[in-house]
This record gives structure tokens, C-alpha cells and sequence, in this order.
């Protein structure tokens, strides 16, 4: 905690939430009565306004069958420009830069297969060695499907604590046999939010394409892609932006790179007026929209129309606002009240390089998250010592973090933790 403030109270909590412009939209969302959710950066939670659309579009294909394409409130043809239209001011994109379709590893397939292209010298991809395995999985067999040896031609930046990647280690890995860079916005263990603008410019000065995984940041960060010139990027919907499981992915693709042809071409990467022409020489969309595969996803697609529409009235600045408010708030709690439990704060502290999760670190964590679910607090465990928090700007509120830290400091003090195995769970 700050010198100078005063005692963190359960009172003040309350008074937080008086204040707080975003407390109502709690009751937009389907919170289960005692539980607290504190994992809405793996699973955000159903809105009712997602339910309503699911609903809206069931109607649709009952009412309309085949019409539904070209039919009714949200005709399925253009479905997916439509939540690229709604989707862009969460990544500072025009709208024909930004589609939703596919999913995170499958359009990472889609971008690299379209933007690697190894040539002389440069032949090699650049990652890192803290993001998510199914990354680096996609990566290694776009390697292989080009000839190439993932053991040689993907490099991995190395974090010099296990936590986070300097800025300064990702520039001085962007040397001249590099072709492309794909990193994520923030990682998903640590919390860590890069700085993308930097290393964009940093990347183009050598020549380089990059693109960004911000599977983290969506729904959580304000980004600027168009402004900031990345090349491309892809992000799930189902975390912070609450679309459901499985729910359709996103994508952004920089509008210099339109009429580029997708490395993975469909009926869908068409001109939408030739599209049905049955030709057989596909013509290319030269928007975003070019990187779709097949068919939307249109049942996948309906929850994600509900949540962005909350996302537009409230808008991300305000958003952000209140996550860096009530993550900083959590922050000094665990500061208050763990100290000398053998708790450790991962995340950064500054707020232009974090995200929307604290990262609690403890050698007991895979236990202590076992003891939160049997308070009804639903965290989720990152093995070997990370407990990630999340406390939603949508529907966490000030008291749920103040009762949380409160139930934390209990499980260590009464023990509780103990009667729990180190074993994980097959979900964590
Ligand atoms: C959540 C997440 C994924 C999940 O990918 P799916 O294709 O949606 O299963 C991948 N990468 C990162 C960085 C993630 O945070």
C-alpha cells in the first residue's frame, strides 16, 4: 500500500461502489448468487443481452430458413462484417480492417500462412517463450509445412525471470534473418502488457512484418492497430469480451495489406458480389474480410452481438478506467492485508504495462485455488505458484475484491488450504 493512505476498509468497499458509473451493468450479467467470478479473463461471464441474440437468431433460421442469409435483423450473409463493424473501436481499426470469424489458433494459421514469407536470408519467426503452447504449436507446424526445422527457424525471446519479457530483449532479437514477429498484446500469465507501438515501429524500421495475439487485452485495453501501423492481429471473444465458449474469434488486418490473397483461400475470402458467381478463379474481398474460411459460425456468432453492444455504451476508455481502478485496488489489498504470507505480486505494477488480471503468486497456489472454489470464489490456477484474480470491470465489484483477500488470508491463517491435494485440476 501507498504511504500516507489510510486503512482499506470493507465500508469503503461499499462507498467504491456507489461511485462506481459501470455498478449497474452487474445486473446485466447472470452472477450466481454467492459465488464471486474472478475468472473472467479464461471464460467471461453470459449477459443477458447475449442470451436475447442467441434467441433473436434461433428466431431468424425458424422463421426464415434459407431467407435468414439475407433476411431479417442480422441477415448471416454479412454477419461477421457486421461484428467486424462493431468489434473496431476496441482495436482502433476502421471497419473493413476487422472481421470476426475463425478462432485464435486457426487464425493464426490464417496470418502466417498469409504474411510468412520466408525469403534469402530471412526465414525465420520470432516469438517468445512465455506465451500460450497452442501459439507456439500453430507456429512449429507452419515452420514445418514450409520445409523448415521449428527447432531452428522459430526463435523464442527469453524472459530473463520467468515473468516477463523486456521490450529491449524482443528489439535486439529482430535481427536480419527474422521475416516475421508474432507476440502477444499482454501475457497470459504474468499480466504483462507490451509496449505494441514500440515494438511495431522497432519491427518496420528492420523491415519486418509483426502481428499481435491479444487474446488478453480484448475487451480489457483500448488498442490503436491502425494508428500504431501493426500488420495484423487475432484475439479470442470469450474472455474479457464475454461471446461464450467457443465463441468466434476476431481479426484485424492492416488496410496496406488489402488484396493480399489468404494463405488459407475459401468461398468466404471472396468479393461478396462474385461470391456466388461459382467461378472457379477466386476473386479476393480486398478487406478484412478476405481471411474468412467458410460459412459463419452464425449461432457462435449471435452472444458476441449482446456483449459488444455493452461494449459500445459504456466505450473501452471508460472500461480500462475502471479495471486499472479496481485491479490497483486488489493490488492494495494484497498488500494490506497478506503481508508476510508468502504472497507475491507478478504482474507490473506501472499501468501502461499491465493488463486486466492480477498474478498472485504463492508456493501453494494449485491448493489455495482449490480452498477459494470451496469458498465459492472462482479463481484460476496457472501451476506451478500462479493464482490469476480478474476482477471485471462489467461485474466485479469493490466488496466481492474486499471479501475475496479476506477469504485468502483466512485460508492461510486457519490452515484450510492443507486438506486439499497438489494435484491440478484437468481444467485449471
Ligand atoms: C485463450 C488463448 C488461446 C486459445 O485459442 P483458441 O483457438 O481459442 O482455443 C490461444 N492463445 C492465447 C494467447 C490465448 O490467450
Amino acid at each position: 500500500m501507498e504511504k500516507g493512505t489510510s486503512m482499506l476498509s470493507r465500508e469503503q468497499a461499499q462507498q467504491q461502489d456507489i461511485k462506481d458509473e459501470m455498478h449497474h451493468y452487474r445486473e446485466e450479467f447472470y452472477l450466481q448468487p454467492g459465488v464471486t467470478y474472478l475468472d473472467g479473463n479464461s471464460l467471461g461471464l453470459m449477459s443477458k443481452r447475449a442470451e436475447i441474440k442467441v434467441s433473436e437468431l434461433m428466431e431468424s433460421w425458424k422463421t426464415y430458413g434459407i431467407e435468414g442469409w439475407t433476411k431479417g435483423k442480422y441477415p448471416w450473409f454479412f454477419i461477421s462484417e457486421k461484428l467486424g463493424e462493431m468489434c473496431a473501436p476496441l482495436v482502433g481499426a476502421s471497419s473493413e480492417e476487422v472481421i470476426v470469424s475463425g478462432s485464435t489458433t486457426s487464425n493464426i494459421h490464417q496470418l502466417v500462412s498469409t504474411f510468412y514469407k520466408p525469403k534469402g536470408k530471412r526465414t525465420k519467426i520470432l516469438a517468445d517463450e512465455l506465451t500460450f503452447p497452442s501459439d507456439i504449436y500453430a507456429l512449429q507446424s507452419q515452420i514445418k509445412l514450409r520445409g523448415y526445422d521449428p527447432e531452428e527457424h522459430l526463435v523464442r525471446v527469453k524472459s530473463r525471470d520467468g515473468k516477463l519479457i523486456m521490450e529491449e530483449d524482443i528489439i535486439a532479437a529482430m535481427t536480419d534473418d527474422i521475416a516475421l514477429i508474432i507476440l502477444p498484446t499482454v501475457l497470459y500469465r504474468s499480466g504483462q502488457l507490451l509496449d505494441i507501438k514500440r515494438l511495431t515501429s522497432e519491427a518496420h524500421i528492420r523491415g519486418i512484418c509483426i502481428g499481435f495475439d491479444a487474446c488478453h487485452s480484448i475487451g480489457a485495453i483500448p488498442h490503436y492497430f491502425s494508428e500504431w501501423d501493426v500488420d495484423f492481429a487475432l484475439w479470442c471473444n470469450y474472455k474479457y469480451l464475454n461471446g461464450g465458449p467457443g465463441s468466434v474469434g476476431g481479426l484485424y488486418v492492416n488496410k496496406k495489406h488489402f488484396g493480399i490473397h489468404p494463405g488459407l483461400a475459401g468461398w468466404y475470402s471472396s468479393k461478396k458480389d462474385k461470391q456466388f458467381d461459382m467461378e472457379h478463379t477466386l476473386v479476393v474481398e480486398e478487406s478484412a474480410g478476405a481471411f474468412q474460411v467458410g460459412t459463419p459460425h452464425v449461432l457462435s456468432l449471435a452472444p458476441i452481438i449482446g456483449s459488444l453492444e455493452m461494449f459500445a455504451e459504456v466505450g473501452i476508455d471508460k472500461i480500462r478506467q475502471k479495471s486499472l481502478h479496481i485491479t490497483k485496488y486488489m493490488t492494495d489489498l494484497i498488500e494490506q492485508e497478506l503481508e508476510g504470507m508468502g504472497f507475491s505480486i507478478g504482474n507490473p505494477s506501472e499501468d501502461n504495462r499491465r493488463g486486466g488480471h492480477i498474478c498472485l503468486e504463492h508456493d501453494e497456489a494449485v491448493r489455495i485455488c482449490k480452498a477459494l472454489v470451496e469458498n465459492r470464489i472462482i479463481p484460476d490456477n496457472r501451476p506451478p505458484n500462479i493464482i490469476r484474480l480478474a476482477p471485471v470491470a462489467f461485474y466485479t465489484s469493490y466488496e466481492e475484491v474486499w471479501d475475496t483477500i479476506q477469504v485468502i488470508k483466512k485460508i492461510i491463517t486457519e490452515k484450510q488450504y492443507e486438506k486439499f491435494d497438489k494435484k491440478r485440476n484437468v481444467v485449471s
